[in-house]
């Protein structure tokens, strides 16, 4: 590979929809924690919550923590729960003790869960109330990852759009790119705009409140991720403007994104050229020897990151990769849509799930790759088929043109497991590739 197949004409734009309303199987909003306080330096996340969301927390984060921690949990005990302990008072109390002992902290985000939402525990007000008493060194926020309202990546949704209200005014020309990415990836990124000659961008969320970026009617923004359709509509509040393209996945969706910003900034196509040819054909090379391996597989993807549809159109465009059925959490159609055009028409694309009739989807089409939550995967293993778990997709670095190889070697890397195993019965699964 890689001569990308001829653009399809409005490609899977105007296949319906199948909209499913049932039991779901996927991570609260709570997890976008894990990833959010790694990038915000002086954040804090204080998860208002329960022992059960205490568990999760700590196991996605790794059992191991050797600096002081930037998230954790006020439990709300039975007394809170049945109504017999002010918890406003106890959540002062336990914000008075932490702030006091961590002067670091610039940011602090009141996370809601379940337990808070089923007591109303008011969580904005008392974001209010502590902005009030610890203001303005301390910037007090808050967002639900309840899993009764967000799924997975919705939590980080959740927390950039709480926190666009209170983004510095401008009236200046900027450019934001909007999402949460590994620092070193963020800078590529942003060095590959410098060298197309834009300058003055900025990241939502900055690496702390003091990088945040400021935002106005002549802002425009770009986003990294596709699960941030709240953070968008309240930017628009705002008046800044979207800049539409596919997202920066493998090497086509990369430059789609980046020409879409040169558009914009008048770069001229020689330059566009200049800065691009060697990323590209580094991104073009490594996914070729991942491709020898996908071509012709096919994939089904149970909802979960939100991240599918710019996959499906990365593998099926870059790799060779038949996609059956793309299923999503929630599907933004404005920030779909680029990649939904450039995905051949063929399979069927589904919003939210009934767990049950997406299993007997799957199972009846035997794809060679199903990428599904952790609770699914065993299950479907159990019966033969190839599994990727969708969180690793959210964890591993896979944005722009230097990790592309990366990407698709995160769907190569089951088939090449599978085949050891098959070869070797008896080797066990730490043996294998994972
Ligand atoms: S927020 Fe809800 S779904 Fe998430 S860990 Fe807590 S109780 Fe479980």
């Amino acid at each position: 590979m890689n001569d990308l197949a001829p653009l399809p004409n409005r490609g899977c734009q105007d296949t319906p929809v199948l909209k499913e309303r049932g039991q779901r199987e996927v991570f609260c909003g709570l997890t976008g924690i894990i990833w959010l306080h790694r990038k915000m330096q002086d954040a804090f996340f204080l998860v208002v919550g329960s022992r059960t969301c205490a568990h999760l927390l700590q196991s996605a984060a790794g059992v191991m923590i050797f600096a002081e921690p930037r998230f954790g949990t006020a439990i709300l005990e039975e007394k809170d729960l049945a109504g017999m302990a002010d918890a406003n008072e106890e959540l002062d109390r336990e914000v008075d003790r932490l702030l006091s002992r961590r002067p670091d902290i610039r940011q602090l985000f009141l996370v809601g869960s379940c337990p808070s939402e089923v007591i109303k525990l008011d969580l904005e007000r008392a974001a209010q109330r502590l902005t009030g008493i610890h203001g303005p060194r301390v910037r007090v926020l808050n967002y639900s990852g309840s899993g009764i309202e967000t799924t997975f990546t919705q939590g980080e949704d959740a927390c950039l759009s709480a926190m666009v209200p209170s983004l510095p005014d401008t009236d200046a020309q900027n450019l934001v790119l909007v999402g949460s990415l590994p620092d070193v990836v963020e800078d590529q990124a942003i060095s590959l705009l410098e060298r197309l000659g834009i300058s003055d961008v900025q990241v939502l969320p900055g690496r702390d409140a003091a990088h945040d970026p400021a935002v106005g009617p002549n802002t425009r923004y770009a986003l990294l991720q596709p699960f941030l359709g709240d953070t968008a509509q309240a930017l628009e509040r705002r008046g800044a403007t979207r800049i539409d393209a596919p997202f920066p996945f493998g090497d086509e969706g990369t430059t789609a994104w980046l020409a879409a910003i040169a558009a914009l900034y008048g770069v001229s196509r020689e330059t566009f050229e200049a800065v691009t040819a060697g990323p590209r054909a580094r991104a073009r090379k490594a996914i070729a020897v991942q491709a020898e391996k996908l071509r012709g597989k096919s994939i089904f993807f149970f909802p979960d990151s939100q991240l599918e549809v710019p996959l499906a159109r990365f593998l099926t465009r870059e790799c060779g990769m038949e996609a059956v059925e793309i299923g999503t959490p929630f599907l933004h159609k404005g920030l779909a849509a680029a990649d939904l055009a450039l995905i051949p028409e063929g399979p069927t694309i589904s919003e939210g799930q009934d767990v049950d009739l997406q299993l007997d989807r799957c199972i009846a089409a035997r794809p060679d790759i199903t990428v599904c939550g952790l609770g699914l995967a065993n299950p479907l293993e159990a019966r033969g088929l190839t599994t990727k778990w969708a969180i690793e997709l959210v964890f591993t670095p896979v944005h722009f043109y230097e990790q592309a190889g990366d990407l698709a070697g995160l769907f190569s890397r089951p088939l090449d497991r599978k085949r050891v195993l098959r070869l070797h019965p008896n080797a066990s699964a730490q043996e294998a590739p994972a």
